[in-house]
């Protein structure tokens, strides 16, 4: 049972003929019903543009998006209603309206509710479900604090009566605690109303706790890819193994870490063969001269010529 499938997913830009951008290229990927699927890498890495492309913003290039119709509680049938939660919960609430304006706005204009008591009603109802006070609709943006913003993203999210969140970055602009509140509080809502998440985040720290599946995302395409237990007790990819050195690790406060090393290339100008090669201490001539598929050992998808 998937949400989405997609296979073969591709979004290229093209600047100047000869400028090619491959935000995205060739990636194939499944989200489950009712998991969180997350995808991690650094900035510039293509995890933006694919999430703007699930969620409709941008189209593909090459490759289509398969959305499964669902059957609902309230009896309704049709493919998974997707919305997005971004980053910013600053610049993404309008700051001259009511937080019961923002939040009743979809519900007026999908009519989910038949009159304005009961949206009224629906508006309190999904502050309380998010963590703030029916008190709060009469306030505006600028009253509140990041994360008591992003909980209310959350909630105009969920006045869709949204089966599928596109979250990108959702907590990066917040402090490390509000960080765990915000993705504790999503967790919940995702076991309560059975949502599906796609998570985007550069940071493996905070996907950890809360992903069933993962994948690695290095200019452009998956390098690593498949059950999220499997991939961080088991990271076979050396980009992963990176990026799992500079989790601070409770149990080994006094481990030595490796610093992240080098810049992520140009994607206009890939390095030949593996684009990870310039930053990869076990490259060796072939990783200069073939680019490396995404191979399938055990469950996982890994590209690299050594795994
Ligand atoms: Fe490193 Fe070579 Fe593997 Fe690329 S293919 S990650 S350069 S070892
Ligand atoms: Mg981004």
């Amino acid at each position: 049972r998937f949400d989405v499938s997609a296979p073969g997913l591709s979004r290229l830009f093209s600047h100047e003929p000869r400028r090619i951008l491959r935000a995205v290229e060739n990636v194939s990927f499944t989200v489950r019903r009712g998991t969180t699927f997350s995808i991690v890498g650094e900035s510039g890495c293509g995890k933006s543009t694919l999430a703007r492309m699930v969620v409709g913003l941008q189209r593909p290039t090459e490759g289509t998006l398969n959305f499964r119709d669902i059957r609902r509680a309230d009896g309704s049938f049709g493919p998974p209603r997707v919305q997005m939660i971004f980053q910013d919960p600053y610049a993404s609430l309008n700051p001259r309206w009511r937080v019961g304006d923002i939040i009743a706005e979809p519900i007026r204009e999908l009519k989910l509710r038949p009159d304005a008591q009961s949206t009224l009603q629906r508006v309190g109802d999904l502050l309380e479900v998010v963590g703030l006070s029916r008190s709060d609709a009469s306030r505006y943006p600028h009253a509140f604090s990041g994360g008591q913003r992003q909980r209310i993203s959350i909630a105009r999210a969920l006045a869709t009566e949204a089966d599928f969140l596109v979250c990108d970055e959702p907590t990066s602009a917040l402090d490390v605690s509000v960080q765990a509140q915000i993705l504790n509080l999503m967790v919940r809502l995702q076991k309560e109303f059975g949502l599906t998440y796609l998570f985007i985040s550069h940071n493996l720290s905070v996907v950890r706790h809360m992903s069933d599946d993962l994948a690695i995302m290095y200019l452009g395409r998956f390098v690593e890819a498949g059950p999220a237990e499997q991939v961080f007790t088991r990271p076979r990819h050396p980009y992963t193994r990176l990026l799992l050195d500079t989790i601070p690790d409770v149990e080994r406060p006094n481990r030595e870490r490796k610093p992240m090393s080098g810049e992520v290339p140009s994607p206009i100008a890939p390095p030949p063969g593996c684009s990870f090669n310039p930053r990869c201490a076990l490259a060796v001539d072939r990783c200069r001269a073939e680019r490396p598929e995404l191979r399938r050992l055990d469950d996982v998808g890994v590209a690299c010529h050594l795994a």
